[in-house]
């Protein structure tokens, strides 16, 4: 997808601040962070949202799962506690139409969110 604004921080044209990566998988800091450590991590393929996920897309997103506790150690906040999240449409405020897995870490945070 061309104009996309993930698939392009995915590829390098868009700058950002990496974390991590693999070979389908980017992680970068959110650029409006919402708690001390806040990291996105999307796959590189261009996926609109949870609802265009198929059967062959299950590996990477147990990998992001994975990738998401790695950095969580790397940053400090594996013991005390982090949340993964990923927002699917209007109702949840999803504002990138590229699957992205928010990484909120470092403080403690409320639920239900808001
Ligand atoms: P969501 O509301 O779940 O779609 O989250 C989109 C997230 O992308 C927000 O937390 C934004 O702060 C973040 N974001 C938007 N543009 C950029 C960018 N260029 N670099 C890093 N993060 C961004
Ligand atoms: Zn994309």
């Amino acid at each position: 997808m061309n104009d996309c604004l993930f698939c392009k921080i995915a590829s390098g044209e868009i700058p950002s601040k990496k974390i991590a990566e693999s070979d389908d998988i980017y992680a970068f800091e959110d650029v409006n962070p919402q708690a001390p450590t806040h990291i996105l991590l999307i796959p590189k393929k261009h996926v609109p949202s949870n609802l265009e996920l198929v059967d062959g897309d299950k590996k990477v997103v147990g990998q992001i799962f994975l990738m998401a506790n790695e950095i969580a150690a790397q940053l400090g906040i594996d013991q005390t506690g982090f949340r993964v999240v990923t927002n699917c449409g209007a109702n949840a405020g999803q504002a990138v139409s590229h699957i992205h897995f928010h990484l909120l870490g470092g403080r403690e945070m409320s639920w239900p969110p808001g």
